[in-house]
């Protein structure tokens, strides 16, 4: 039990301290890329790329943490755990690429977002996509999840969102909120004005390290959607008959149709699967969010707003702000110590399973 809940650390400089010995353990090369800012003890906020040696051309499959900062908790305790792993084991017969802490600061600072308030897995928009535009319902709703004042310990939210449920449906309501905005900086799901620093560094770096590669497998990990300690594979791009082929071989028999089914309730604009597999990096690109479930829809949309609205509305060591800060984290990384080891070890298996299944390919 102790092991399991020394494996989730808060503190982003310690998990980042973790990642860099335990891949230099391996002889595996780091890179290290600030992101510019620095975090709450003044430490440098950096994405970080461990790879494995191997020559180029050869497949690779990449692991990513961190997208929504504070779910970096998460998935950089399963990138710890399967490097201590593979050094006691052996590593897979395959590249692996790792990247740690995609959004830096929002682990630093246990937020879900970077500096710029920006929803990472809404900003990555392809070339010719406007960072402007909202779902047509988010502006009506925008009182509801966004309001610009301290978070009180009562404010109806569950109350008057379920009048809202009852109102629009469920379906309409989240795509309405989730789908992500460019229009309010300062509301939830906000995909940013540009593309941000996490979207420029993997734009100029994700390449060297796929490095012609002729098929990729990539697992990004998440947490906070889903039922509590699921693990669901998802994803936010048109999926042909080849890439389906390559899902099913590599991922598993089923993962495909459970991806699509989940799929069905989730559209996002600014993906980093699909703008991942638009790059056309390697011939096959299978991208997968594994998305890790904590609690229900409501009970993590209620706390993101909490957050929020502190963040931008109470000073920085308010007990309001603390205290939202606090469930924030439990939202996306629970306490219960049942939670952390039956999910680090269903991410570790799947990653496991996946390498040795591409390793077969
Ligand atoms: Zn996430």
């Amino acid at each position: 039990m102790t092991a399991v809940t020394g494996a989730f650390l808060i503190d982003y400089a310690k998990a980042r301290d973790r990642f860099r010995s335990a891949a230099a353990a391996l002889a595996w090369r780091l890179e290290s890329h600030p992101v510019g800012g620095a975090g709450p003890h003044g430490e440098t906020l950096t994405i970080d790329a461990a790879c494995s040696p191997g020559g180029p051309a050869t497949p690779v499959l990449v692991v990513s943490s961190g997208m929504h900062g504070v779910e970096g908790i998460f998935g950089s305790a399963v990138q710890a755990r399967l490097l201590d792993r593979w050094r006691a084991h052996g590593t897979p017969d395959v590249r692996v690429v790792f990247i740690h802490a995609i959004n830096p600061f929002g682990f630093a600072w246990q937020r879900r977002t970077d500096a710029d308030n920006v929803d990472v897995n809404r900003n990555f928009l392809l070339d010719d996509e406007p960072y402007s535009g909202a779902p047509e319902a988010y502006a009506e709703l925008d009182g509801l999840l966004n309001p610009r004042r301290p978070p009180a310990r009562w404010d109806g939210f569950r109350l008057r969102a379920a009048l809202a449920i009852a109102r629009h449906g469920m379906a309409a309501l989240r795509r309405a909120v989730a789908t992500g905005q460019y229009d309010f900086p300062r509301g939830l799901f906000f995909g940013g004005a540009h593309p941000s620093a996490a979207h420029r560094i993997l734009a100029d770096r994700l390449p060297a390290w796929i490095d012609d590669a002729p098929a990729v497998v990539h697992l990004d990990l998440h947490t906070g959607l889903g039922s509590h300690g699921a693990c669901h594979l998802l994803v936010d791009f048109p999926i042909d008959d080849a890439l389906a082929d390559a899902f099913t071989r590599w991922l598993g028999p089923d993962a495909l149709s459970a991806a699509n089914a989940q799929a069905a309730g989730y559209h996002a604009r600014g993906g980093f699967g699909r703008w991942c597999v638009a790059r056309t990096l390697a011939p096959t690109y299978v991208f997968a969010y594994a998305e890790f479930g904590t609690y229900g829809p409501l009970t993590v949309l209620d706390r993101l707003r909490r957050e929020n609205q502190a963040h931008h509305w109470a000073t920085p060591d308010a007990a309001c702000t603390i205290r939202a800060r606090h469930r924030l984290v439990d939202a996306f990384c629970p306490a219960s110590t049942r939670w952390r080891a039956a999910t680090l070890d269903r991410a570790v298996d799947l990653v496991s399973s996946t390498a040795a299944r591409f390793a077969r390919r």
